[in-house]
């Protein structure tokens, strides 16, 4: 039977007495190969997106959170709290739920995806709006997990990142060695860290040879890596890296050049265009932040190329389903009701 991924990757993660672990069985998510795509954007490579939106909260969250509430557990916490631009406030919510452990969430107010914020309200979180944006929010609950004794599960608890770097492991796992390139998106800059750590330790540990070219991609109105300084009103329709002062900085722009790759920006325009087409060319729905990869690999082959037969992993961070108002907003849809078969067969475009 399928473990989670404190047991599947024991030998690669921080040791936790059993007893404590709490899964939801999450990770093993689909590495699917999509061969129309590359086609369309004349790529001559192997080009593959790993689907997180099948983790059990639907995204790469959970990869982290099962290792942060299994060691605040472990710990004896009294309770757990994160600062969410949404999804993490889902998976702390539900394997706090798990762990029967009270938990607390700060969101940027109004600008969460629905589905996220519908998952931190059914798992039973305590949900707190917060007047202002995701760095205050984080500012708040940084002060506040030091002053009381509660568990931050933020990407600044280290466990978390621990656990993202089976994301890494995986795609090795699938592909047989480590990709060439790996384009992904990039909000607190956890994630990059996290695979770029996965890598190391896998080549260290002699089970692959290379290492990929980590390609991260902020969106332009929240790019304080690309300009080299915080910014201070991030704006973006990709909530998910709605950030202006990443906890994780430092170590991108390591990953970065160490692996030799970009960190670079996409606009919001390029963003929903890569949306829409990874939907339509290969029948896979990610939310908007998660295409900031696709947009990134888009932007990318506009200015450079990538050797012929490589292969080429793009990140979807998130389900699409956690944001149905995008799918609705940025497609045309006409929903009229028809009441007879000649509507029917016009709207076909048949008639
Ligand atoms: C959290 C998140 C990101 C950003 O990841 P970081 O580790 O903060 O860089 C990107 N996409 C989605 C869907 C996310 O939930």
């Amino acid at each position: 039977m399928k473990t989670g991924l404190i047991e599947k990757y024991s030998k690669f993660l921080p040791a936790v007495d059993k007893k404590f672990i709490i899964s939801l069985n999450e990770g093993d998510t689909p590495l699917i190969r999509a061969d129309k795509l590359a086609e369309a954007l004349k790529l001559d490579a192997e080009l593959y997106f790993k689907f997180e939106g099948a983790n059990p909260t639907g995204s790469f969250k959970d990869r982290g959170m099962t290792m942060a509430i299994s060691k605040a557990v472990e710990s004896g916490t009294r309770g757990v709290i994160c600062a969410s631009t949404g999804n993490t406030s889902a998976s702390a919510a539900a394997y706090a739920a798990r762990a029967g452990v009270a938990c607390t969430v700060l969101i940027p107010d109004g600008k969460i995806a629905l589905g996220k914020l519908s998952q931190a309200i059914q798992f039973g979180a305590k949900v707190l709006p917060v007047n202002g944006n995701f760095d205050t929010a984080l500012e708040f609950v940084k002060k506040i997990s030091e002053e009381n004794n509660i568990t931050l599960v933020n990407s600044l608890n280290p466990f978390r990142i621990e656990g993202q770097t089976t994301g890494a492991f995986e795609i090795c796992d699938d592909l047989g060695r480590a990709p060439d390139y790996q384009f992904m998106p990039v909000g607190n800059a956890g994630n990059i860290s996290a695979y770029w750590l996965g890598y190391n330790r896998y080549k260290k540990a002699g089970i692959i040879d290379r290492l990929p070219k980590m390609m991260g991609y902020q969106a332009e109105g929240a790019a304080p890596i690309v300009l080299n300084r915080p910014v201070e009103k991030p704006e973006t329709i990709a909530t998910a890296i709605r950030i202006g002062n990443p906890a994780s900085w430092k170590s991108a722009v390591a990953a970065k050049n160490e692996s030799g790759g970009a960190i670079d920006m996409v606009s919001d325009a390029e963003i929903i265009s890569a949306y829409k087409l990874l939907s339509k060319t290969e029948g896979i729905f990610a939310e908007p932040s998660s295409c900031a990869s696709l947009a990134g690999l888009i932007k990318h082959l506009g200015a450079a190329s990538i050797e012929t037969g490589a292969k080429v992993v793009c990140i979807l961070t998130g389900n699409g389903l956690k944001d149905p108002d995008s799918a609705i907003k940025y497609n045309e849809c006409e929903l009229k009701p028809v009441s007879n078969e000649k509507e029917i067969l016009q709207r076909m475009g048949l008639l």
